[in-house]
């Protein structure tokens, strides 16, 4: 499946407090971790061609490594040295 627009969003310092409140932890699944970033991408859905867009949350580790994977520049570690 084709899938295209990957990007990585950092959370602000609310959602994170607010996703650690509601006991979200990182959407790979097997990992707890709290969540701190939205990765998300544009594929197509179904056989009518449309296109979809889909959103995870995630914790930094694996918003750092979707953003490896992807050759994505990891939010809020620009300025990181
Ligand atoms: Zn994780």
């Amino acid at each position: 499946m084709a899938t295209w627009d990957h990007a990585v969003r950092a959370m602000n310092a609310d959602q994170v407090e607010f996703y650690a409140q509601q006991g979200w932890t990182c959407a790979t699944g097997k990992c707890s971790a709290p969540v701190s970033h939205i990765v998300g991408y544009k594929l197509v859905t179904g056989r009518a061609g449309r296109v979809g867009i889909r959103e995870f949350r995630v914790c930094t580790a694996h918003a750092g490594k979707f953003a490896v994977k992807h050759g994505l520049t990891m939010p809020g570690m620009e300025d990181a040295r």
